[in-house]
């Protein structure tokens, strides 16, 4: 029997490294459902004729329709923003690789968790807007949320050399981004089309402005407390520019357990189908001695203020990450359309964070809710200075 996969968000940068991992294992992995937006169609297609899942998920409809008259026989598409979703819970899938973009990405998620699939989750979003829901439901419903991400990856394997109660901290490594030694004073010239030549991983649009913002390890700290079950406290950033050491576990006797690899997702998003097994594969080899050395520095917290934001979002409550997140997005977007500078995404997230009053969370409605709420403080915002 192999394990019977819905890959969501199967044209991103993600999703097609899951797919290479399926190449790679077609006696242990099959694809079961693809999900995406639809908007490479062309690359959707390929993907349909070659792993012949059993259905296709697009949202948007007269998308679905052009695929539905170009598919081969036998597989059904559906179409709407139920589709992910649906493609998430079908019967014949056995985990669900969850690596859509953004909030968005909730709903399927939340639907995956709550049919008893195991999910491998490279959708940090989700855990930032309702971590606590998603943990709780996935706990109740005794299925394995695996991360993917490649520092969550590292932390969960040092984490299988103690108990809980043995661990000090968890320390994530942050490549710094493109803008790590560059000069905060020539920020304000920064143009979308510079900060996405990111130096060290391939990514999508939103990622790599979140990597050069540093965003993205804020959103990532949020994801560990939720995942690990560790509070911010006990969470720390270092800067390592070669993205080689992809996390590391401090133990309360003072050793320290990290992990290493080549830096290509093809190895987190192995570890996250293949757990609790490791499989062989012939992804490449790392070379300590060609690597020379591994750097190590303070995160500079004055230059990049994004982690303490999301810190400040996490210690807030519930409500706080769902708004740090929504307005990040926006802005995000924002400086991608030339709209607003490279400072001034950051900036959007801090003042939209300090007008919100944190609450609880109890249901997806009120987590999708506070999303909304950030989005409409940080639109505002954006119009009164783009
Ligand atoms: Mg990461």
């Amino acid at each position: 029997m192999t394990l019977g996969l819905a890959v969501l968000g199967s044209t991103g940068s993600v999703g097609t490294s899951a797919l290479e991992v399926v190449r790679h294992h077609p006696d242990r992995l099959h694809v079961v459902t693809l999900a995406a937006k639809g908007r490479r169609l062309a690359e959707l297609l390929e993907q349909v004729r070659e792993f012949r899942p059993v259905q296709v998920a697009v949202a948007d409809p007269a998308t679905a329709r052009e695929l539905a008259a170009a598919v081969p026989e036998g597989v059904e598409v559906v179409a709407g923003d139920e589709a992910a979703g649906i493609a998430a819970t079908h019967p014949d899938v056995d985990r669900v690789v969850a690596a859509m973009v953004g909030a968005a990405g909730l709903p399927a998620t939340y639907a995956a968790i709550g049919a008893g699939k195991d999910v491998a989750l490279a959708n940090k979003e989700s855990l930032v807007v309702a971590g606590r829901l998603l943990t709780e439901l996935a706990a109740a419903k005794g299925v394995a949320l695996l991360p993917v991400d490649s520092e969550h990856v590292a932390i969960h394997q040092a984490l299988r050399g103690g108990r809980p109660e043995e661990v000090r901290r968890l320390v994530l490594t942050a490549s710094g981004g493109p803008f790590r030694e560059r000069e905060a004073s020539t920020w304000g010239e920064i143009l979308p089309e510079e900060a996405l030549r990111h130096p060290t991983w391939s990514m999508g649009a939103k990622i790599t402005i979140d990597s050069a913002t540093l965003m993205n390890k804020g959103l990532e700290l949020i994801e560990a407390s939720h995942l690990f079950g560790v509070p911010g406290e006990r969470l720390d950033v270092v800067v390592h520019p070669q993205s080689i050491v992809h996390s590391l576990v401090e133990f309360r006797d003072g050793s320290w357990l990290a992990q290493l690899s080549v830096n290509d997702m093809v190895f987190p998003i192995q570890y996250a189908l293949a757990y609790p097994e490791r499989w062989e594969n012939r992804f490449p080899r790392l070379g300590l001695a060609d690597v020379g050395h591994l750097d190590f520095e303070p995160l500079d917290g004055d230059r990049f203020p994004a982690v303490a934001l999301a810190r400040q979002a996490l210690e807030a409550g519930d409500s706080g990450p769902a708004v740090l997140n929504a307005a990040n997005e926006e802005a995000v977007h924002a400086f991608l359309d030339h709209r607003i500078s490279f400072p001034a995404v950051v900036d959007t997230v801090r003042a939209v964070l300090d007008s919100h009053e944190a609450v609880a969370v109890g249901t997806l409605e009120e987590a999708l809710e506070w999303d909304r709420w950030g989005r409409e403080r940080a639109r505002e915002r954006l119009r009164a200075i783009g």
